[in-house]
């Protein structure tokens, strides 16, 4: 994917994109948009690719390309489109050279590239940005990602400019989890829903970037652009990982400690997210089982849950999978779990 121009929208996208080009052609395009979906299919490229069409000067369909606009978006130095994120995110991690890729004006943190939220600092400077008067007579767009990691004061700050948007100025928010955001702030977003595509249709765009992997398609639950991620990283590594790990803890052969002190810190968030996953599709299988092993997944999912919120923060990564290791140890064995494959 490295040194795509995101010009065009995704091919499984492309009811969406009719939709929401023919908003911006319009000028019906909403202040606010809120893109709600699963991992790795394709929703910041989308934005991407529509910001693109929106201020590009010769648009046929899709953004040119060619024109000074879609010139200074691939250089990332587009004065009316800005980018608000953070390095590291818990999504589809973005590429080294990231900045010039997402064809937008990237806001810098600071060099803390820890950081696992939005800060208020980021909220101010965009709202900042978006008071002043555009280049070229277009409209502003600002692209917030992944918007689930704005913190409490920069979601507070953002929604005044929401519910009061400077005229011409239309804000994107991407996340794969629209229940963490604010719900002042998600309540006053047009959502916008993508799905995976089919089977067939993620196998054929993966074969295209030269990667034919049906077990990572299989573990991005479908979402190409995650399993295109897995392939090509150590994803899959991780994940045989993670599933050793949880089996041997929950089957008694390995101590908690032991196996927390397995992992690498810097694979913790993947690692929860695997957990997460599983732990979604037991929940899924189990519908029709008996309750207490059904409270056991939800017990352990919402475990896993507050951990991830806590790694975002400062928590000591052994820590807390040392404590998830050691309650699903005792989940397991009230009600032993099935195996993690
Ligand atoms: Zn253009």
């Amino acid at each position: 994917m490295k040194g795509t121009a995101f010009w065009r929208p995704l091919p499984w996208q492309q009811d969406l994109w009719l939709e929401q080009t023919s908003l911006i052609l319009q000028q019906r395009l909403p202040h606010a948009l809120l893109m709600i979906g699963g991992a790795g299919i394709g929703k910041r490229w989308f934005a991407r690719a529509l910001i693109a069409f929106a201020l590009c000067e010769q648009r046929s369909g899709y953004a040119c390309g060619q024109c000074r606009s879609c010139v200074q978006l691939g250089a990332g130095t587009h004065p009316n489109a800005s980018v608000v994120g953070v390095d590291g995110h818990l999504g589809l991690a973005p590429t080294a050279d990231g900045h010039a890729e997402q064809g937008l004006v990237h806001w810098e943190p600071d060099e803390d590239r820890k950081r696992r939220d939005i800060t208020i600092d980021a909220a101010r400077s965009l709202i900042g940005t978006l008071g002043l008067a555009s280049h070229y007579g277009s409209d502003r767009y600002a692209l917030i990602e992944p918007a689930d990691l704005l913190n409490a004061s920069s979601a507070n700050a953002l929604l005044k400019t929401i519910e009061e948007p400077p005229a011409g100025t239309h804000l994107v928010l991407v996340t794969e989890r629209p229940q963490a955001l604010l719900p002042t702030l998600r309540s006053r977003c047009q959502r916008l829903r993508f799905a995976a595509p089919d089977e067939a249709a993620a196998r054929a765009w993966m074969a295209e970037q030269g990667v034919r992997d049906d077990d990572a398609l299989r573990l991005a639950l479908g979402a190409p652009l995650r399993a295109l991620e897995l392939a090509r990283g150590d994803g899959i590594a991780l994940r045989r990982q993670w599933a050793d790990l949880w089996s041997a803890v929950g089957s008694g052969r390995k101590d908690p400690l032991t196996a927390a002190a397995a992992i690498d810190k810097d694979s913790v968030g993947e690692h929860l997210q695997w957990a997460q996953q599983w732990l979604t599709e037991q929940l899924r299988a189990q519908l029709g089982a008996p309750l207490p092993r059904r409270e056991s997944i939800a017990q352990m999912m919402q475990d896993v849950f507050d951990a991830q919120r806590r790694a975002a923060g400062n928590a000591q990564p052994q820590l807390l999978m040392e404590s998830l290791f050691v309650r699903w140890l005792r989940l397991s064995r009230a009600a032993p779990p099935v195996a993690t494959r």
